[in-house]
């Protein structure tokens, strides 16, 4: 959470008590930029309907929101809400797919003494230089924007005793012109950018409980992604500690789409087998492509029309150029390899951002360090692994494994999310 709509909730607390106010400050409503989204010409309609559907499905339970769609900015109003209930919706805001910067605004009749009033009030106890920045949505309001910026900042100036400074001022007071009315802010804080959830279609995340596969999630989710989790335990030669992490680990990823879906299936037999079949250095290769195999039976029943995975280049011994190819070759499906070009510090920075690394980092039995060969192939060969699959059966085992896979729905905000 930005410390600014933190500080924002905390002056809203001491203001009002977390009662809905009446002291003609303005309606404190939920201001969103959006970015890529603006730019989709006769596919802007779809996109905004997607994005309110999941700017909805964020704010269950606040209680009813009205929500309304300007030219790259959406306003939403809680009528009756507490300050509080309304910072409380911003915060998730900042979650949602497809929005760039979300600010908590005062919303202001279209009248220019009542919006310096605003201002003036919303600069009390601050310290530093300011300056005023106005925009005209409508431009039929009879001032322009410089002129309202040199109204309000000489009003503070003369009840703040503040200097302005226009360059990298300490505090910025944003006034926005709109049709019907006008919007007073201050902070802001940075959404997650990229496209709505849904918009690009569904896929299946292969999600161990590392640090990789739910930063690899993350990323394809706010390039539009709906994703669904498969998890395959070391069950029943390990205990179920892993299954726990993916869970929660879900539950953290559900903030950005909700309504996720976890399967999990337990893959120690057929680890087993693969070993018993004498694959040797082969062993992890063979295991990645049975993972992969059974996803791709799982995605097609899901309607995924591709897997994610957490690979990254050369980052463990079965991620060389030659293993990840080898992987591709064992289904048709697309693999999705969002984090193929990062180093580990940065997949590390972006997972404790999106809150998922101290999940990633507990102990846990991973079903890869079972039955781990000594040496592990760095260039398997494509006619050796299938080969080994000949003598498994492995199309079938594939079928086998998915229609063991148990559902688990960890919903970040409790409960049934009632999301598609
Ligand atoms: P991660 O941190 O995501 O576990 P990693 O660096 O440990 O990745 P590997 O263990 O080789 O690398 O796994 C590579 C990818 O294979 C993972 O990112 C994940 O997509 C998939 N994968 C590995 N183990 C599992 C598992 N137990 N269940 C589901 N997918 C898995
Ligand atoms: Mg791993």
């Amino acid at each position: 959470m930005s410390a600014s709509l933190d500080t924002a909730a905390v002056e809203a607390r001491e203001a009002v008590g977390g009662v809905a106010r009446s002291d003609g400050l303005g309606e404190l409503c939920v201001l969103m930029k959006l970015g890529e989204i603006v730019l989709k010409g006769s596919n802007r309609q779809l996109f905004e309907r997607r994005l309110h559907n999941n700017i909805r499905a964020a704010a269950r339970g606040l209680g009813e929101i009205k929500l309304s769609q300007r030219k790259g900015v959406i306003v939403i109003r809680m009528p009756g809400a507490s300050d509080l209930e309304v910072a409380e919706l911003g915060e998730r805001m900042g979650n949602v797919m497809g929005v760039v910067w979300v600010h908590l605004v005062r919303r202001v009749p279209k009248d220019i003494d009542a919006v310096t009033d605003v201002a003036v009030r919303s600069m009390a106890e601050r310290t530093g230089t300011f300056a005023v920045r106005a925009r005209r949505r409508d431009k039929r309001f009879p001032m322009s924007s410089s002129e309202i910026a040199v109204h309000i900042g000489s009003a503070i100036r003369g009840a703040h005793n503040l200097p302005v400074k226009l360059k990298k001022p300490d505090n910025t007071v944003f006034v926005e012109v709109d049709k019907d009315e006008v919007f007073v802010f201050t902070d802001g804080m940075p959404g997650q950018g990229g496209l709505p959830v849904g918009m690009s279609g569904r896929a299946l995340v292969l999600m161990s409980g590392g640090i990789d596969s739910p930063v690899a999630a993350y990323r394809m989710m706010r390039r539009g992604l709906k994703v669904d989790f498969l998890h395959f335990s070391g069950m029943p030669f390990t205990g179920p500690e892993s299954i726990y992490k993916a869970y929660s680990l879900v539950r953290q990823l559900d903030r950005f789409q909700s309504g996720s879906r976890l399967f999990v299936v337990p893959f120690g037999k057929a680890q087993q087998q693969i070993k018993n079949s004498g694959v040797e250095r082969l062993q992890i290769v063979a295991q990645r492509r049975l993972m992969l195999k059974t996803a791709e039976t799982l995605a097609e029943r899901l309607g995924g029309a591709a897997l994610i995975t957490g690979d990254a280049l050369g980052q463990v011994a079965s991620q060389t150029l030659t293993n990840i190819t080898a992987l591709d070759d064992a289904v048709d499906l697309p693999i999705l390899r969002p984090l193929v070009g990062m180093d580990k510090s940065e997949i590390m920075t972006e997972a404790r951002r999106i809150g998922t690394l101290t999940i990633s980092e507990l102990p846990d039995e991973d079903c890869c360090t079972l039955l781990t060969p000594r040496q592990v192939e760095t260039a398997a060969k494509i006619p050796d692994l299938r080969q080994i699959e000949r003598r498994l059966d492995a199309e079938e085992l594939a079928e086998h494994l998915a229609g063991t896979a148990q559902v688990h729905k960890p919903s970040y905000l409790g409960g049934d999310s009632g999301a598609a």
